[in-house]
């Protein structure tokens, strides 16, 4: 095996390892490696190609603060945008020659005597004394376990794995799933199908996007006078605040608006029938809210079905539902999401004294300002356990955790430990103060199931409060909350 050997490995190239680079860059780094399972960089936007993709936050606060484009076509670009961002930033900032294509990392070992992490791919050992996970929060996509589904023969596909080549014109079309790809990938195919059967479970929140398309001056008034971009920027970014205090930490206060929002799906969807089945029957922000301005418009259309009823197994040719009605169909379209809560099982790391991190994350997992946990000295983890967001740019999350690490690593370096770890105690704590915090709010009480729980109904997934604790929080390293070992 071929063995390499660099400063500061990154493993994975979407937003996170990419940003990542950039940050360390600019603080003078320059050993530093990006391994990258695909071909290509872009993560999310690289592999979610289906059609109506893009995103909800807007793209003048869902981008890099360093690097505003003032071109965004858009309010909420689309998938291809977003991608084409992606690559000007590596080509920009000379990230090219940093990336190993076609490397997957299966294997993260830390060598307590040395200090180092090995780390292996299936064709290379890589050695480094700095491991930033960068691996991605929606990346492995859950496939429907219905009994059956392994025998159907028409065409099945993932919402994150699109086939293009696929023509969905005039075909019989199910559509697993109403969550955030659905709702922009349903007034889509519905246009294009001979029909399409929309399985839900539960009836999401829509609201109305405020999308459109920017301005040509608006675009000049950015490249020339960038401080009005960022006022924008800051504008979002104070609106998306807002939904911490009115729906997560008080959801009684969202009454109104789940009266509002109740009105704006009523003038969409005049069938009574229909009516009551895109009811939500749970908080507003239990479940991710999910803004379009075409979703309940689509259901009206002749050709689709939206069934509320189970699936209870699939056939060669479709699908039978708990009521008994078999749908015959030609493609399934599985839009049912990712496996964000549990550890990547598939994933082997091991620390201190061999202990893995799966056992060490057998209740779910949990880090320090979901970014350091002890035991694993020396590695980080961009958007780990908790750093996600329900109302917000992840992008900030980010660039939270960029300088924080950036200050950890230089710090280590400073004093020519061997390896750094948080301190266990320290871990301890915080993570009781996440939870507790997190108890009430909508997402525990909002009376929903969502993917932000792990198996045994942890959330494991959300930042608390609000983005601007977590920036106070991460904006420098408070050396005493460390454990620092000399060689
Ligand atoms: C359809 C969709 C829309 C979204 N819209 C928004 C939005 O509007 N706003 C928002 O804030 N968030 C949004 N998100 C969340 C989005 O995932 C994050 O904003 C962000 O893109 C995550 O970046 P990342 O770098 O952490 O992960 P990813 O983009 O998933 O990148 C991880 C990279 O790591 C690579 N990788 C994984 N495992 C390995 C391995 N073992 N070895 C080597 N490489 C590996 C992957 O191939 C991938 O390239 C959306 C997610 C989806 C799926």
């Amino acid at each position: 095996m071929e063995s390499h050997a660099c400063e500061i490995l990154i493993v994975g190239a979407g937003f996170a390892g990419i940003g990542m680079a950039i940050s360390l860059q600019k603080k003078g780094f320059s050993d530093i490696v990006v391994l990258e399972r695909s071909e290509r960089a872009g993560g999310t936007w690289r592999d979610n190609i289906y059609p109506g993709a893009a995103c909800d936050v807007p793209s003048h606060l869902y981008s890099f603060s360093f690097e505003p484009n003032p071109r965004w076509s858009r309010m909420y670009s689309v998938q291809e945008e977003i991608f084409d961002y992606m690559t000007h930033c590596i080509e920009k900032y000379g990230l090219e020659k940093l990336i190993h294509y076609r490397q997957s990392a299966n294997e993260f070992r830390f060598d307590q005597t040395t200090g180092y992490w090995f780390v292996t791919t299936d064709t290379r050992i890589y050695r480094a004394k700095y491991l930033i996970n960068a691996l991605g929060p929606l990346n492995r996509a859950v496939y429907p376990d219905i009994e059956g589904f392994s025998t159907f023969e028409g065409k099945v596909v993932h919402s994150s794995h699109w086939d293009s080549s696929y023509d969905f014109s005039n075909k019989k079309i199910a559509v697993i799933g109403t969550g955030a790809s659905a709702i922009q990938l349903v007034p889509q195919l519905v246009n294009k199908a001979a029909s399409l059967t929309l399985f839900q479970r539960t009836a999401p929140w829509v609201i109305p996007k405020d999308d459109r398309e920017m301005k040509a001056w608006e675009k000049w008034l950015f490249a020339t006078f960038p401080i009005f971009q960022l006022l924008l920027r800051w504008f979002i970014y104070w609106k998306n605040e807002g939904v911490v205090f009115f729906i997560i930490k008080h959801p009684t206060l969202s009454r109104w608006l789940e009266k509002l929002v109740t009105r704006f799906w009523q003038s969409q969807v005049k069938d009574p029938i229909m009516r009551a089945k895109i009811k939500p029957d749970f908080r507003i922000g239990c479940k991710r809210i999910l803004p379009s301005n075409n979703y309940y418009k689509s259901l009206n259309n002749n050709n689709l079905s939206l069934i509320c009823e189970s699936i209870t197994s699939v056939d060669k040719t479709g699908i039978t539902t708990s009521d008994g009605k078999y749908i015959t169909v030609d493609a399934i379209v599985c839009c049912t999401g990712f496996n964000a809560a549990d550890f990547p099982t598939e994933l082997k790391s091991s620390g201190i004294d061999g202990r893995t991190l799966a056992q060490q994350w057998q209740d779910g997992p949990y880090a320090y300002l979901g970014t350091v946990t002890n035991g694993f000295p020396n590695s980080f983890f961009l958007i780990g356990p908790n750093t996600g967001l329900g109302s917000n740019s992840m992008i900030f999350m980010m660039e939270c955790q960029f300088p924080y690490i950036v200050d950890i690593i230089s710090s280590t370096r400073e004093s020519g430990a061997k390896y750094v770890q948080i301190k266990k105690q320290v871990e301890i704590d915080f993570n009781e103060k996440i939870q507790r915090s997190l108890a009430t709010t909508v997402w525990q009480k909002g009376g929903c199931k969502s993917w932000y729980m792990d198996k045994a109904g942890k959330n494991t997934t959300l930042w608390p409060t609000y983005t601007f604790v977590y920036w106070w929080k991460t904006r420098k390293m408070n050396k005493a909350d460390f454990e620092f070992v000399s060689a």
